[in-house]
């Protein structure tokens, strides 16, 4: 990447993103921000991105064949911004090894994409998560089973005891994990690690719409959990600092086992008991769909740190802005 970057002109920065889950957002911000903008789509989806007068270009791209599209890239002097649909449609093992200068730390994509590891990191980092089960007849309480490679919440399923979950697992070969199912309320947040700053700023939350645990069910289907939407919240002010201590111990964790450490948005994602213990199931070491609530508008949080309302699309362009006129753009990538 160093490499990469010394041939940059840095007055003429583009940022990409895949056009999908929060391109609109950080497409956006990096327009107010002076860059040029790229977005690039699946065959035949590039017509609804080419609307938006902020999005400078729009490539459309077999993504078996992202490889091919990298070069012209980086002539475009780009910065990668991740994100949920980066992760799907290329896959983490290419994202590792894509020869494009990427915001934030894309080790931890790794991470993110297996569930043990994930775990792994959140109790490396003392944050309270949910107990897991590796024997089905163990288990003594309510349960979610988590398949691999399940996406969005697509591929759980809840069993209410150890009988209900035996009858459950039932043909099931893929690998999956048994987790405590919290009873509580829901609240995922968002952050930002500042390399510019020195700082984890809390930047917003957002609670997520899903079928069919939020849906109009009447008792006539199972619980599911595909995320449909994202609705914004504000938390209980005196549970900010347990958020904020949850936030930079996943840091220093991330800092410790996942070199070069924490760069730019992630999200930790929990259930609040009615005991109001935060239980962390869930991170995302990039950005989560859910701050497109703030798009535009920015989050109540981000005003406690800038004097303008900012949504996290702007926060990654003011970053590389920042970045860049402080000659730090390289500790931003990997
Ligand atoms: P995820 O895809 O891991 O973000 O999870 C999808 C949804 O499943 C979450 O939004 C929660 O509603 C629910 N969920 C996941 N893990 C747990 C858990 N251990 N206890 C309760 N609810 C959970």
């Amino acid at each position: 990447m160093d490499r990469i970057i010394k041939n940059y002109d840095l007055d003429k920065v583009s940022v990409v993103t895949i056009a999908s889950h929060s391109s609109l957002q950080i497409l956006r911000g990096a327009k107010k921000h002076g860059f040029k903008t790229i977005g690039i789509a699946r065959p035949n989806h590039g017509w609804f991105y080419r609307q938006f007068n902020f999005i400078d270009e729009v490539w459309e791209v077999d993504f078996s064949e992202f490889e091919r599209v990298v070069p012209k890239l980086v002539s475009n002097n780009a910065v990668l911004i991740p994100h949920g649909s980066y992760v799907e449609y290329v896959g983490w093992r290419r994202a590792m090894v894509m020869e494009i200068p990427t915001f934030g730390n894309r080790y931890l994509l790794e991470w993110e994409a297996d569930q043990r590891l994930k775990m792994k990191l959140l109790e490396h980092a003392g944050i309270p998560t949910p107990k897991s089960f590796d024997d089905p007849s163990q288990v003594d309480k309510p349960v979610i089973v988590k398949l691999y490679g399940a996406k969005g919440g697509r591929g759980y399923f809840i069993a209410r005891n150890s009988k209900e979950l035996m009858d459950k697992l039932q043909g099931i070969h893929d690998g999956y994990i048994i987790q405590e199912y919290i009873i509580g309320a829901p609240a995922y947040y968002h952050y930002f690690e500042s390399r510019v700053y020195n700082r984890l700023e809390i930047f917003g939350m957002d609670i997520r719409y899903e079928s069919n645990v939020d849906g109009r069910i009447p008792g006539l289907a199972e619980p599911t959990f595909t995320v449909i939407g994202n609705i914004p919240m504000v938390l209980r002010e005196s549970l900010l600092p347990t958020v904020q201590k949850y936030g930079e111990q996943f840091t220093k964790a991330v800092n410790e086992l996942v070199p070069p450490g924490m760069v730019g948005p992630f999200s930790l994602e929990s259930i609040i008991t009615d005991d109001l213990s935060i239980i962390v199931f869930e991170f995302s070491g990039r950005i989560v769909a859910g701050t497109n609530v703030y798009m535009g508008i920015g989050s109540p949080y981000s005003v406690l740190y800038f004097d303008n309302p900012m949504d996290t699309g702007e926060r990654i362009a003011h970053e590389l802005r920042e970045g860049i006129k402080r000659g730090i753009l390289d500790k931003l990538l990997t």
